[in-house]
């Protein structure tokens, strides 16, 4: 699934959220779409959060497709520890943060219920 983010056309930075205009040189904003698709470049698990914070999460990475890299939260991983260089797709956001899904180990591909969750 396709994933709306907004380029500056100026200098090309991405943003996920509008903007009157680009934070870095100030040009227009324009909608485009990316895959939304990408791999694992770097992860961690995090085990100490914030208050309220459910621990431990894994907090990963991910080279986009068309994007760049991209820090998020992952999900989807089950007993086992993510791959660098798993793919995995952008699932929504989580209080502004990016998600991320790994596709399903055992069928090679993404759990349906993340369909329902990145519109
Ligand atoms: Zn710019």
């Amino acid at each position: 699934m396709p994933l709306t983010v907004h380029r500056c056309e100026g200098c090309g930075r991405f943003y996920f959220e509008a903007s009157p205009a680009c934070f870095h040189c100030g040009a227009d904003l324009k909608e485009a779409e990316v895959a939304g698709r990408g791999t694992i470049y770097s992860f961690t698990r995090v085990h100490l959060g914030s208050v309220g914070a459910q621990v431990p999460y894994l907090l990963a990475l991910v080279e986009m497709k068309g994007l760049g890299r991209v820090m998020g939260r992952l999900s989807g991983t089950g007993p086992d520890s993510p791959a660098i260089g798993a793919e995995v797709r952008f699932s929504g956001f989580w209080e502004k943060t990016p998600m991320f899904v790994m596709a399903d180990p055992a069928k090679g591909n993404f759990p349906e219920a993340d369909e329902r969750a990145s519109k």
